[in-house]
């Protein structure tokens, strides 16, 4: 019988009771060491105070009024995102993908304002992940989500990844925007070369082209600058965020140069409970934390630290991992053994991480990891690998019959 809760995951087996900063507590006391952070989402941990004072005075207050009538909270979180990015404007929704859909929205509007309305195309990168709604699984292009979903939407091309012969090549004049990851998350942590993301960029000037980049899971602090393109000194058209926005709390953001963003108007996009007063209380709070003088620097120098460590990690076990990869606290360890068996080795050894494509394992901490934290994850990786190393001697060593 099917169970009550669609079984869309492959859920581990634990339930966590509650979470403080970077650690997460089992209803049976057990403690895990959270590298998993909510799939890159829980930004500044589990439980911050200035989380739990802001939401829970807010909740008190009022959660949601609808966009019928002004939302302070989310003027100043527009106003906060435009003041520390390149955006002029900024539309909020409720997820990544949403995001995603609403960017593309502005692409192509702004193309048709512009007198092109036959620029309708956006071309993607192999390995992209944009999300789960019908278009944004095209925008994606990996066959195994599309399997039994119907014809993919149209309007989506794909090239290789780190590739400008090709992207250049791609380009007709139907094409409304080039739309990639600065670093592909979901499909194994593959970083856009600086150079790369500035050819792009001159392509999109040459051509007319818009930029438009997908910050979902790189953005908000992730690699210690506040969107990750500000590493090659670019600036997209237009951006999505999401995942570490809300800290936990679901809310995406479109953001875009007035250029892009002055096609929509009142009437073309909407969201019901895109930008709430509750959802625009934990993106602010967040801001409060990253935006603060030195936070990124700190999250520049964790991350160099546990460079470091899981370099000195890699050397030292050739037989599970063959490479680190990444840019700030967005890790990837790529695996000898198969991904899974890594992992569930090291959540035996109370550390929680998830898995990326191309047999990668994703480390994405708290943005407000201590080092003593940063280490103490490297020694129960440690732990995993003695574990792993242990079982394939004991498996060499099986007298064979
Ligand atoms: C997670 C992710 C998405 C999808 O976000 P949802 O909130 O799950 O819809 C889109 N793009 C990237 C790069 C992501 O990492």
């Amino acid at each position: 019988m099917i169970p009550a809760l669609t079984p869309t995951y492959n859920r581990a087996p634990l339930a966590f009771e509650r979470g403080e900063g970077a650690w997460l507590y089992t209803t049976d006391g057990r403690r895990f060491l959270d590298f998993a952070a909510g799939v890159a989402t829980c930004s500044i941990g589990h439980a911050h105070p200035h989380m739990v004072s802001e939401l829970t005075g807010q909740i008190s207050r009022v959660m949601h009024v609808s966009n019928l009538f002004q939302i302070p909270q989310a003027t100043r979180l527009a106003e906060r995102l435009v003041a520390n990015s390149f955006a002029d404007s900024v539309f909020f929704c409720n997820s990544g993908a949403e995001a995603n859909e609403g960017m593309v929205k502005f692409a192509r509007r702004a193309q048709a304002l512009s007198g092109h309305p036959e620029r309708t195309e956006i071309i993607c990168m192999d390995g992209a992940f944009h999300g789960r709604t019908l278009a944004m699984l095209s925008a994606t292009g990996n066959p195994k989500y599309l399997e039994g979903f119907g014809t993919p939407a149209p309007g989506f091309v794909h090239v290789p990844f780190n590739d400008i012969a090709a992207l250049k090549a791609a380009i007709t004049p139907q094409t409304a925007a080039i739309m990639l990851e600065p670093i592909q998350g979901e499909s194994g942590i593959k970083v856009a070369s600086l150079e790369f993301l500035k050819a792009v960029r001159a392509l999109c000037d040459e051509t007319g082209v818009l930029l438009a980049l997908d910050e979902v899971q790189s953005g908000v602090g992730r690699t210690g600058r506040l969107f990750a393109h500000e590493w090659a000194g670019i600036t997209p058209d237009v951006m999505s965020a999401a995942k570490g926005l809300g800290g936990g709390f679901p809310i995406g953001a479109v953001l875009a140069t007035e250029a892009v963003a002055q096609g929509m108007t009142a009437g073309t996009h909407g969201s019901t409970f895109g930008g709430n007063p509750l959802a625009c209380t934990a993106a602010n709070a967040v801001l409060d934390i990253l935006l603060a003088p030195g936070f990124l620097e700190q999250v520049r120098a964790r991350a160099a630290l546990l460079e470091t460590l899981l370099d000195a990690l890699v050397q030292e076990a050739p037989s599970v991992f063959s490479e680190r990869r990444g840019l700030g606290l967005l890790i990837g360890l790529r695996c000898v053994l198969p991904v899974g068996t890594v992992q569930a080795a090291a959540q035996e050894a109370g550390l929680l991480c998830v898995t990326a494509g191309d047999n990668v394992l994703r480390l994405v901490p708290p943005l407000t990891i201590s080092e003593d934290e940063c280490r103490e994850a490297v020694s129960r990786l440690k732990k995993a690998v003695q574990a792993l190393t242990d079982t394939q001697m004991n498996k060499t060593l099986e007298p064979t019959l």
